[in-house]
């Protein structure tokens, strides 16, 4: 399945028309890695849209090309013309085609003639690919892209909007390079995008201190009044209904990386939040160390991820959810105590 040499003569031949798809509610690497992408396959001269499964977060809206994403949900039909009518589809950041929902999935299964394309570093890759570069190591998918774009075309051609979008995905896949799948080679990448003309400091900014004051007092309630520990099981779990979101005047993205502040707190080794929006419970598991959580996420919320950072949909309401991680818990205490 990686056969280097079928992808180079598809994408250094004939133009193509190429579609770049990621998975749903898209995150800095995924729209880092499929900006990325879409300008390296400019610079080929290929005629290449990015369409994602919902709309992009307004945090990244600085990143050349972002006006250009196509969301499925919203313009529908230009985005299924697009994906029936391509030759190339390159699935980034997600390992298995449910992740970009069930009707997209539809409509890029019924494109028989596509060649489809897989750079991703998650966990259990699935074989629905013609080609595949998976690395479950590597810290985001955008380092990936990196190493794809250069074992392909070398590095000459790299410009700073496609630095630019690799680095804004490695800088928030890896936590601001603070998580353990950071390497060496992580920061020989990122050290390659500064030559290119990467502003660190600058992108840091765009992407980190671009709160509402909604959003920070959202950050605040949710700190204060909503937080619950379990010294016991060293968890922390923030559960958010949608009347809490809207009496911020929740936007999109706004409770991105709120997951993360619970293990700020010494003892806490799993946070866990859980956010109601448009009747759906949606869940984010952070841990710290061995702790596995994609575990957790895929025997009992339909969910998935790495072993530190992994998600999931409940079938629950907001309350049962809470209380039926409580259930759980006593299981896992042997392992959050280790
Ligand atoms: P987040 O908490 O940022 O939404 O997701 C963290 C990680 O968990 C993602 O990078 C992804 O790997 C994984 N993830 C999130 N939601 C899902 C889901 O519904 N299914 C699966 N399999 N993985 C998910
Ligand atoms: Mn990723």
């Amino acid at each position: 399945m990686t056969n280097w040499r079928n992808v180079e003569e598809q994408l250094l031949g004939k133009k193509k028309k190429i579609t770049i798809i990621s998975h749903r509610s898209p995150d800095g690497d995924s729209i880092g890695s499929s900006l990325a992408i879409w300008h390296y396959l400019k610079h080929l001269g290929h005629q290449a849209k990015v369409v994602t499964p919902d709309e992009a977060p307004d945090f990244l809206n600085w990143l050349p090309g972002f006006d250009e994403i196509i969301p499925f949900d919203k313009i529908n039909e230009e985005a299924t013309k697009q994906l029936d009518s391509s030759d190339i589809i390159f699935c980034l950041d997600f390992n298995t085609l449910s992740r970009v929902g069930e009707g997209m999935q539809k409509v890029v299964e019924a494109n028989s003639k596509a060649f489809l394309i897989n750079i991703d570093h998650h966990q259990e890759p699935d074989s629905f690919p013609h080609f595949q570069l998976s690395d479950t190591k590597a810290s985001s998918t955008a380092e990936l892209v990196f190493e794809f774009c250069e074992k392909i075309s070398g590095k000459k051609w790299m410009n700073l909007a496609f630095a630019q979008a690799v680095y804004t995905g490695i800088l928030t896949d890896t936590g601001s390079f603070r998580f353990s799948s950071t390497s060496a080679r992580t920061h020989q990448i990122a050290a390659e995008l500064i030559s290119l003309g990467v502003q660190p400091a600058l992108i840091h900014q765009s992407v980190f201190d671009s709160y509402s004051a909604d959003r920070l007092k959202l950050l605040g309630f949710a700190l204060n009044q909503r937080l619950k520990l379990y010294p016991k099981f060293k968890a922390a779990i923030i559960a958010l209904s949608e009347k809490d979101l809207q009496r911020f005047n929740f936007q999109r993205g706004d409770t991105e990386g709120l997951v993360n502040f619970p293990l700020s707190i010494k003892s806490v080794v799993m946070s866990i939040l859980i956010t109601e929006k448009d009747k759906k419970i949606k869940m984010s598991f952070r841990s710290k160390g061995d702790f596995k959580v994609n575990e957790i996420a895929a025997k009992y919320f339909n969910g998935g991820g790495h072993l530190n950072a992994a998600g999931g949909l409940s079938d629950y309401n907001l309350e049962q959810t809470v209380k039926k991680l409580e259930e759980i818990m006593p299981n896992y205490e042997k392992d959050l105590n280790a």
